[in-house]
């Protein structure tokens, strides 16, 4: 399979919502570190008796979960941006052959192929 320039227009664009999706929901509980794609999850204050504290501190557990999950997938995100730039896009990381088409329309950040997945 030959990567049409328009398969590939499709997915820049599928990714680049997704990065800005995931950017955005991560700025709604957490900050940017001086790492590129890394975000530290904000502490929020809700009160300041013992059942705000108690849900303050699940909070802030919950969205701590959910950055890691976030910055892995917008990680994910970005390499599959950088493949694009680079050429290599749509090509497997493990064994080099091309990927699925349908599996990147449902999964545009995918690196490997069907085959590689279920090793
Ligand atoms: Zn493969």
């Amino acid at each position: 399979m030959t990567v049409s320039s328009e398969f590939l227009e499709e997915m820049k664009k599928a990714l680049l919502s997704e990065k800005s999706r995931m950017e955005m929901e991560l700025a709604r509980f957490a900050d940017k570190t001086d790492i590129p794609g890394d975000y530290e999850t904000r502490f929020e204050e809700i009160g300041t008796d013992r059942d705000d504290n108690a849900t303050e501190v699940e909070q802030y557990a919950d969205n701590i979960a959910l950055e890691e999950n976030l910055e892995g997938q917008l990680s994910e995100v970005n390499e599959a941006l950088s493949r694009i730039d680079a050429g290599t896009y749509g090509l497997c990381v493990c064994c080099g052959a091309d990927i699925e088409e349908g599996r990147l329309r449902a999964y545009p950040a995918a690196k490997e192929c069907m085959a590689c997945l279920k090793k």
